[in-house]
């Protein structure tokens, strides 16, 4: 059945794909079948609370396609999920191993729940509890979650623990996203923000520009934002502007760096923390900026706003933070997007490099692992830039048509079963 939708991120993940297959002149029925999840798991489940009572969440696991290898996305913590957002964050990550080349296929997962309001022992129980719950489909050989929103590596090693009890054994390969110790990759913290700031690189070199002071404002400090604000510096470019929930702060002369550097990944409060001209989240996006690096939520860039976006190249570390007529107009106002399932790739890609370590129980150093992904990253931005300029299109939509071409071709050579 093909989904239903509404006026959310799913509508704008199957407008996307839409295009790009039309592009691609995708049959009908090939179509249908992508616009569709494989797998659907909706659970609602009990959590004892530290008061005694009892409180019931409902978590979702979603499979979008697998017919390049094993399901791959993360899983979060947010009183937004839904079962469409997942299904378009599933879809998002097929395209995005896709596009970056890796043998998996696309999955999401999700609580119903704030993070915030729980207390310190809580968070454990409710996720053990949703990995037992969608431990018939999880596994290092068929789905494998990671962190997202309102999740950490704390979360990924209940997981792993969760499921290696129930197997008797140890798994470390069942989530990527895991500390160092219990089979962990180097660099996997890092890894989403560093690759948006390495794309950001890329994209202002085939502009002829460099991060050399360029100037940048981060929508979000969790974990993308955060380290993308320390590889942006490392790199070169000066970030001006910073936010979190509750709102930013902008210092058009650049923040210092080791303030940033020492504060850990979700602090209570940019505004508080950091020294500088209080904005809004909204405020943020208008900024004068050369790059803008959503890397909260979805949704930020609408048709409401993006005509006043002043940075000349977007960089989406969140997924989905620009609607689709957002994406129209900021193209038709020549602002270039480099899109999620490329921008933000670093962290899927440094996920797969973790469950190949895990597999042959061989450890790389951190420099083999950034010289990994930068290769990686940097061979998937010059064949999205060279299919842009070939078929005289988007990022976004080229980056689409390359991932979409090759899951098909995935699915050809398979064939229908039976
Ligand atoms: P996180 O929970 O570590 O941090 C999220 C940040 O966004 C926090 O600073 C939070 O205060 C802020 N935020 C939350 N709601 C907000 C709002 N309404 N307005 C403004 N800011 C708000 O999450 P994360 O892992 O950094 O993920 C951020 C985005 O990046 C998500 O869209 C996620 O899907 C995407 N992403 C994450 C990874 C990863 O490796 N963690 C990989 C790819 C994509």
């Amino acid at each position: 059945m093909a989904l239903k939708t509404k006026h959310s991120v799913l509508d704008v993940a199957l407008a996307q794909f839409d295009a790009a297959a039309g592009r691609l002149d995708l049959a009908d029925g090939m179509r249908e079948h992508l616009r569709a999840c494989k797998r659907e798991l909706v659970v609602h489940f009990p959590v004892r609370l530290d008061d005694g009572a009892v409180a019931t969440y409902t978590g979702i696991r979603v499979q979008h396609n697998v017919a390049r290898g094993p399901a791959k996305g993360g899983i979060r913590y947010s009183p937004m999920v839904d079962l469409d957002e997942v299904r378009a964050l599933a879809m998002l990550m097929t395209w995005k191993c896709a596009v970056v080349n890796l043998p998996f296929g696309g999955a999401k997962g999700g609580v119903e729940v704030e993070p915030r309001w729980l207390s310190v022992a809580e968070p454990e129980r409710l996720t053990r509890r949703f990995a037992t719950e969608i431990a018939i489909v999880i596994g290092s050989e068929n789905d494998i979650p990671a962190p997202d929103l309102g999740t950490d590596e704390h979360v990924m090693d209940w997981i792993m623990d969760t499921i290696s009890m129930h197997r008797g054994y140890s798994m470390p390969g069942v989530v990527t996203g895991k500390p160092v110790p219990i089979g962990g990759t180097l660099g996997r913290r890092e890894a989403t923000g560093r690759g948006v700031a390495v794309v950001a690189s890329s994209v202002l070199g085939a502009a002829g520009r460099s991060l050399e002071d360029a100037s940048v404002a981060i929508q979000g400090f969790g974990n993308v934002g955060a380290n993308a604000a320390r590889a942006f510096d490392a790199m070169g470019a000066q970030v001006v502007a910073i936010s979190d929930r509750s709102g930013g702060v902008y210092r058009p002369d650049g923040f210092d760096m080791a303030v940033i550097a020492d504060c850990r990944d979700e602090i209570a409060n940019c505004q508080e923390h950091f020294q500088g001209d209080r904005v809004t989240n909204a405020e943020l996006l208008e900024l004068p900026v050369d790059l803008l690096v959503p890397a909260a939520i979805e949704g930020q860039i609408t048709d409401e706003n993006a005509g006043r976006v002043k940075a000349r190249f977007v960089v989406e570390g969140a997924n989905g933070p620009t609607t689709d007529a957002a994406d129209a107009i900021l193209a038709d106002r020549g602002i270039t997007v480099v899109p999620d399932i490329l921008a933000n790739a670093g962290g899927v890609i440094v996920s797969y490099f973790e469950w190949v370590q895990d597999f042959s129980r061989y450890f790389w150093d951190l420099g083999e692992v950034n010289r990994n992904m930068d290769r990686v990253l940097g061979q998937a931005y010059a064949e999205v830039q060279a299919t842009a300029q070939r078929e005289r299109t988007t990022l976004r939509t080229a980056a689409l048509m390359l991932a979409v071409r090759r899951v098909t071709e995935a699915i050809t050579l398979r064939g229908f079963y039976p």
